[in-house]
């Protein structure tokens, strides 16, 4: 069971990482869904529950993601869900059950950078930022890679685009852990691939600094692409094998990219 010595509930994310600051052994909670599996004593317990992160706001230009926004929301929200042509509702519809998902929270997935969460991959494929209460915004990718250290995640950044997007994955059964993950999506005439749960953290394999995929791809190119996804590294755990996963990658992704492009692309303004 893990336990606090002591909990607090801060108002403000500056609140929250001041006291993160102070305490460099506290640890941040999220929805407590992860946490709560470990058995240790925490010596500081920081609640973001009060601190206003629940809510999935609309700009001009992008959805503000609040760090303490659930999967449930994420999967329900219609607008949004309309504007990333229901990536998020395919991504997390297996995860637990519908309860499990009106706890976990965003936030906690995206910190946590799980080698298998099905949120990652998501959104490494699509223009998203995280937004930090110490160290600011920054681009997903080099987040994901290197992580933080101790600081509060207040927000995820997922740029309007007229996207079109879509993720697939194998699990060895319904609500397990995905044994792999791929993501798709593709804005600003080219295609963001993604591989996830290899079991290492998902990865981006074009788009971005990575090889181009262009948005009218010959079978030529694609088959390039799924060559190059046949060479990441890959491991083995109880899930699969790392030549399972090597074989199956290349028809994973090939699966999620036939799904995004049968989408219309999405409104800017959805
Ligand atoms: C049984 C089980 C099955 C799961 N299956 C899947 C699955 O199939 N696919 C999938 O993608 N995910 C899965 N997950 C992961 C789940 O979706 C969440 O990602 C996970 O529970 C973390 O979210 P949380 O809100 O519970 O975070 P918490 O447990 O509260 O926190 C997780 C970690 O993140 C830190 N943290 C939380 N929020 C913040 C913040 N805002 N800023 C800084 N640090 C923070 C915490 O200190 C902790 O280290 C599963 C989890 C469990 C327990």
């Amino acid at each position: 069971m893990l336990r606090f010595e002591k909990y607090v509930r801060p108002e403000t994310p500056r609140e929250a990482y001041e006291l993160l600051q102070e305490n460099r052994l506290a640890t941040v909670i999220g929805g407590m869904m992860w946490l709560r599996l470990a058995d240790r004593t925490a010596s500081l317990g920081i609640d973001l529950s009060r601190c206003g992160l629940d809510k999935i706001e609309e700009t001009d230009d992008a959805w503000r993601i609040g760090a303490m926004v659930t999967l449930g929301q994420l999967e329900r929200h219609e607008r949004f869900a309309a504007s990333t042509c229901g990536i998020f509702t395919e991504a997390v519809r297996d995860i637990v059950g519908t309860q499990f998902r009106n706890l976990a929270t965003v936030g906690g997935s995206v910190y946590a950078r799980m080698g298998f969460s099905d949120i990652v991959c998501a959104l490494l494929a699509l223009d998203t930022e995280v937004e930090l209460e110490g160290a600011g915004v920054m681009p997903i990718i080099p987040f994901t890679e290197r992580g933080a250290r101790n600081d509060v995640l207040t927000h995820v950044i997922v740029r309007k685009h007229r996207y079109q997007a879509a993720f697939a994955s194998v699990r060895n059964a319904a609500t397990d852990f995905s044994a792999l993950n791929a993501a798709a999506a593709c804005w600003q005439g080219s295609w963001h691939v993604t591989v996830g749960a290899r079991p290492k953290k998902a990865t981006l394999l074009t788009g971005g600094e990575r090889i181009p995929l262009r948005r009218d791809f010959s079978p030529a190119e694609l088959d390039a692409v799924c060559e190059l996804a046949e060479g990441l590294d890959y491991g083995s755990d109880l899930r699969g094998t790392a030549a399972w996963r090597r074989q199956v990658a290349p028809a994973l992704i090939r699966r999620a990219v036939a799904a995004a492009a049968a989408k219309p692309r999405a409104e800017k303004e959805a």
